[in-house]
């Protein structure tokens, strides 16, 4: 469980989401922002020049969203931290409604601040591994069919 909770002042960081749980790929990133940065810089020979910006954001909003992931996981978490994450993996899994709702001071209740940062570890280790679909072509088609019309 020390995992979670030992900080090595001298490991290196990824210069986009700061993780230091693995290792350093290229340039100073980790795998998964080195992947989501190439991606991004590919855009221009990838994709046709009318969804280019679009699938530019799209590849910035995955660099955004691991930052934020990394940061989320820091010491301390809170009850709503760990309510967000369940609902957050419930409406992914397909259940409708929030079932978690109201939550966060029962579950703040029962866990203590250590249990707290080790269950939201192991729920957030569910979301990073869910695979990145590389862009999110849905977000995409709509502005060319803008376009088209
Ligand atoms: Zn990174």
């Amino acid at each position: 469980m020390v995992r979670y909770t030992v900080r090595h002042i001298d490991v290196q960081r990824c210069a986009n989401c700061q993780t230091e749980r693995f290792p350093l790929r290229a340039r100073h990133l980790c795998g998964r922002c080195y992947y989501a940065l190439r991606k991004l810089e590919q855009a221009d020979q990838a994709v046709p020049q009318d969804v280019v910006k679009v699938y530019k954001e799209e590849c910035q909003r995955r660099l955004d969203n691991l930052k934020a992931m990394e940061q989320k996981r820091k010491p301390p978490i809170s009850g709503l931290d760990v309510e967000s994450q369940l609902a957050w993996l419930a409406k992914r899994a397909g259940v409708r409604r929030n079932i978690f709702d109201g939550m966060a001071s029962s579950i703040a209740w029962h866990f203590t601040e250590e249990n707290l940062v080790v269950l939201y570890g192991l729920l957030s280790e569910i979301e990073e591994n869910i695979q990145w679909a590389g862009v999110d072509w849905g977000r995409i088609y709509p502005v060319r069919r803008e376009k088209r019309a």
